[in-house]
């Protein structure tokens, strides 16, 4: 008993947090854990993302499946997705999934009527809702492709071509489809612990510290200039986990 008791009270400390990425230490408890962490926040932890997709016009050179796709794939702001309903538990529209309470709808126009190729991106999708909008990564990642000016590529146009759609977005989890995971990837990782064996340290020469020190691939170890001691960079504890969000599930649309 007292084991499970260690492994249910965890310790978190947050190593590094930003809009897109988190990384922290899970002390007192077990892989186990870390490993049901992981699959929650990957796949049931809602969020917000198109998933019909009504074409009236379409006359580029990708098909309306395609067109579909690449719109379900585009990282909505999901903050709204914990107030709003399950289209197929909301009893305000029957479970047909387009009401307020559990969809947000978006539209899309856009004609090609320049010589020059015409871009159309996430940035030129119009919601319904202020609050659920695609998410905008060209501060945070400008050197994905700077040169577009932000959003994400859905369909290329030439002269003449045109795209007119309605789109609704609904909440969902990753475990339904992956365009409702939260989290581009969750890694968790064991810290060793290194315990140097000082007697056989200390008949070793400075050279052959220094070449001990070195050989490691990243730099965990140095000597004390003073003492001549190999020591730790840095005391390591147990486990890590690192997850990145979403919002930059971005790699699955870059443009190739
Ligand atoms: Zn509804």
């Amino acid at each position: 008993m007292e084991g499970q008791s260690y492994a249910r009270m965890p310790r978190v400390k947050i190593r590094e947090l930003r809009d897109d990425y988190a990384r922290f230490e899970l002390r007192d408890t077990d892989a186990s854990i870390a490993n049901a962490l992981r699959r929650v926040m990957i796949a049931e932890v809602p969020t917000i993302a198109i998933d019909l997709v009504e074409i009236e016009v379409n006359s580029s050179v990708l098909n309306d499946e395609f067109i579909a796709h690449r719109l379900g794939l585009i990282p909505l702001t999901s903050d709204r997705a914990m107030s709003m309903r399950f289209s197929r538990d909301c009893d305000a529209c029957d479970g047909d999934g387009q009401c307020e309470f559990c969809s947000v709808e978006f539209h899309l126009m856009a004609v090609c009527r320049n010589d020059e190729t015409q871009d159309v991106t996430s940035s030129d999708l119009i919601s319904s809702d202020h609050t659920v909008v695609p998410v905008d990564y060209s501060e945070s990642a400008a050197s994905i492709d700077a040169s577009d000016g932000g959003g994400i590529t859905i369909v290329k146009l030439r002269k003449g071509q045109e795209v007119k759609l309605r789109a609704i977005a609904r909440k969902g989890i990753g475990k339904d489809h992956a365009k409702w995971s939260p989290a581009a990837t969750v890694t968790f990782m064991y810290e060793p612990e290194i315990h140097i064996n000082e007697d056989l340290m200390e008949s070793l020469t400075l050279e052959e510290k220094k070449e001990w020190v070195e050989s490691s691939p990243t730099p965990v170890f140095e000597i004390d200039q003073v003492t001549q001691q190999v020591g730790h960079f840095s005391l390591i504890s147990l486990v890590m986990l690192e997850l990145l969000l979403s919002i930059y599930l971005t790699y699955v649309l870059c443009d190739s």
